[in-house]
């Protein structure tokens, strides 16, 4: 099992941003997370990513209970997974290249590991030729294959984009969903929140649907059943 929810509930105040959450992700699959916005996705893939604690429940990544790792241990339980967002997060004043390498930096990575490890997920993504450029030289869709690189610079286990074709036109959304569909036939699992329905209903992969933090459907096709 590669991930797994078993009946997590998070309360913002008096209200319940996820209620009573459980299901199970195995190792290789590719899962959409649906829903209207403020029905929970986000939530998910943050308490997933150790960036809060739930109220309650329990969260299991390759058996590791999420809530119980220590502050020290974060780091190496955050280079397991690649986390992708709808606004990039790109540091503006840093290449192509510093932005993928710091990524790698912080879980001290040595300057040759580093060197081909960027290299690696630049090809991956087609962007070799832009290693010296800037946030600002490249288009909506070229930042997010540079932030796709950055989440892959350290071979996760998991991916997980958060409404990562939000920002981009139509026509950039497509290479983006390619991109991470090509990312899981390697192998590494992917988590992805959206609401674009019809990149859902194009992939017909296994869909989880939240609606005011409840899960209301759990099975593989379109954005609708
Ligand atoms: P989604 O990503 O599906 O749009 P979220 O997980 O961001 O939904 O939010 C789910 C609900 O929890 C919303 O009602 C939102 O307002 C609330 N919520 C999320 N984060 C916080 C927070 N830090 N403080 C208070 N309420 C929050
Ligand atoms: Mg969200």
């Amino acid at each position: 099992m590669a991930l797994s929810f078993k009946n997590v509930s998070m309360l913002y105040g008096s209200v319940y941003a996820i209620k009573d959450i459980t299901f199970d992700i195995d190792e290789g699959e590719f899962v959409f997370l649906v829903g209207p916005s403020g029905a929970g996705k986000t939530t998910i893939l943050k308490l997933l990513f150790r960036q809060d604690k739930p109220t309650s429940g329990v969260i299991e990544f390759f058996g590791l209970d999420v809530n119980r790792i220590r502050n020290g241990g974060l780091p190496f339980f955050r280079r397991e997974i690649g986390f992708v967002y709808q606004d990039f997060k790109l540091l503006q004043k840093r290449t192509v290249y510093e932005n993928i390498a710091l990524a790698l930096e912080v879980t001290n990575r040595s300057n040759a590991f580093i060197k081909d490890a960027v290299a690696s997920v630049l090809d991956m993504v087609e962007l070799k030729d832009k290693n010296n450029s800037f946030p600002y030289q490249l288009s909506g869709g070229e930042k997010q294959r540079v932030a796709i690189a950055r989440a892959m610079a350290n071979s996760p286990r998991l991916l997980i984009a958060d409404e990562p074709t939000g920002n981009l036109d139509p026509g950039m959304q497509w290479d983006i969903i390619q991109l991470l569909n090509k990312i899981n036939n390697y192998g590494t699992t992917v988590l992805m929140a959206t609401h674009a329905s019809d990149v859902v209903d194009s992939m017909q992969k296994r869909v989880i649907a939240l609606n005011g933090g409840m899960i209301i459907r759990d099975s593989k096709g379109g954005y609708e059943v």
